[in-house]
């Protein structure tokens, strides 16, 4: 188990290398880096005196909102299956202890499921997921690997599904998660949902598991990354409909009201201004998916050219490459494993990157997870005109990260020391 999340670890680095004067092209932290709407600041500071604790659910302007959000998405919703808390990981969290039993993966998969799962002395169930596109197991893979767990004495209740995805920011298709689904059921496996990226589709939208396995799916979500707002730390989840959907509600609440009792107040009226949709709000995310798949496409060129095995980005902003290809001239140079090839990219060419060791890959692969959203700029007007640009990818700032990115990767790839050696 790590003891320290790979995400905010590789941050806190760069940080540091930062102050110490170091010029490091940040691609390994997942923060959305956007502004905040200005009607949500004017909202918390108009809450910033309640200061009072509030139902552990949530208060019922949040869950009401939460509800007709989830019901505009075609699954309706009353405001008793609402959960909110201070982020979605302790949502995630709580499903996991409330929900006894070993947990399946999809491979890669973010980093702190597996990790939640070691605190919680749980297994995890290892699936690959295909080529095309991540976060969904393959489900010609699932059931062997059900059967697999059984036989070593695992206990697998819970599947994990990251729909669209991190890491590797695309959607997999209706037709494998329907089948994913029905494998679920047949195996009684509940399946927890987690769609925070669902709003940053850069076309169309991401089918839910909850619309397949409706009694079953349990659907996280959160407010970090559609609208950038992960130091608020407003996450909420939808417990299904029925008896069960209901029990498992209440365990919920339990776990919360000894952990974190609820989400702190004003940000309470930040969910509810959001949840309900305003113009501002919708405007503001459909600037930013623009943003997400301009910086994400642009990127992912760069990296074809260099010769990486990468999937097309549909969601989000990361991409997971693989350097497969490039497995002789990285050798060479020393590099065995993902971890390696990380840790090289940071001390000689000052790029930031995580490697898919971090998500559940064996050590030797050479993937790597980049975040292509701190590239939009480091002060709040960078980012503003990033937001409002047709072509972010021409403002002088991003073009030249983007540059350097391809310059250090073409280093990389010829063996040559890069500018931070
Ligand atoms: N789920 C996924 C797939 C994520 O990438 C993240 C954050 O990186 C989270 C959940 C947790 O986000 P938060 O706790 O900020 O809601």
């Amino acid at each position: 188990m790590t003891l320290h999340s790979a995400t905010l670890a590789i941050d806190e680095e760069v940080r540091a290398r930062r102050q110490a004067g170091q010029d490091v092209l940040h691609l390994g932290f997942g923060e959305a880096g956007l502004p905040i709407p200005t009607g949500l600041s004017q909202t918390l500071t108009d809450a910033h005196q309640r200061n009072g604790y509030g139902p552990v659910a949530g208060s019922p302007q949040a869950r009401t909102a939460a509800a007709g959000w989830f019901t505009r998405r075609g699954l309706p919703t009353e405001p008793d299956q609402i959960l909110l808390a201070p982020g979605s990981k302790p949502l995630l969290f709580a499903l996991l202890a409330a929900l006894d039993g070993d947990v399946v993966l999809p491979r890669p998969s973010w980093v702190s499921y597996a990790a939640q799962a070691t605190v919680l002395g749980r297994r995890t169930i290892w699936v690959p997921t295909p080529r095309e596109a991540g976060g969904i197991p393959d489900p010609e893979h699932l059931a062997t690997a059900l059967r697999q767990g059984v036989e070593r004495g695992a206990r697998p209740r819970a599947l994990i599904l990251t729909i669209p995805d991190n890491p590797t920011g695309t959607v997999a298709p209706a037709e494998q998660v329907r089948a994913v689904c029905a494998l679920a059921e047949t195996h009684g496996l509940t399946v927890i949902s987690d769609e925070i990226y669902a709003e940053l589709c850069h076309r169309g939208t991401a089918p839910s598991p909850a619309h397949y396995l409706p009694e079953r799916t349990v659907v996280s979500t959160g407010l970090s990354k559609s609208l950038a707002l992960g130091g608020w730390r407003i996450g909420y989840l939808r417990t299904p409909p029925g008896v069960w959907g209901r029990r498992l509600h209440q365990e919920l609440i339990g776990v919360a009201s000894e952990i974190w009792s609820s989400l702190a107040a004003p940000m309470q009226s930040v969910a509810a201004h959001a949840l309900d949709e305003p113009p501002e709000i919708r405007a503001h995310l459909t600037a930013s998916r623009h943003l997400h798949a301009r910086i994400a496409t642009a990127l992912h060129a760069r990296l074809t050219t260099a010769g990486a095995h990468c999937r097309p980005p549909q969601a989000g902003f990361y991409l997971y490459p693989d350097f497969a290809p490039q497995r002789e001239a990285l050798l060479a140079q020393d590099i065995h494993t993902s971890a390696e090839l990380a840790t090289h990219l940071l001390h000689h060419h000052g790029i930031a990157a995580l490697p898919g060791s971090a998500f559940g890959d064996p050590d030797t692969t050479l993937t790597l997870r980049l975040a292509t959203s701190l590239l939009y700029g480091t002060t709040p007007q960078d980012r503003r005109s990033a937001l409002a640009a047709d072509e972010p990818e021409r403002l002088p700032w991003i073009a030249a990260a983007l540059d350097r990115f391809s310059t250090e990767l073409d280093m990389l790839t010829r063996g040559r020391a890069g500018r931070a050696a």
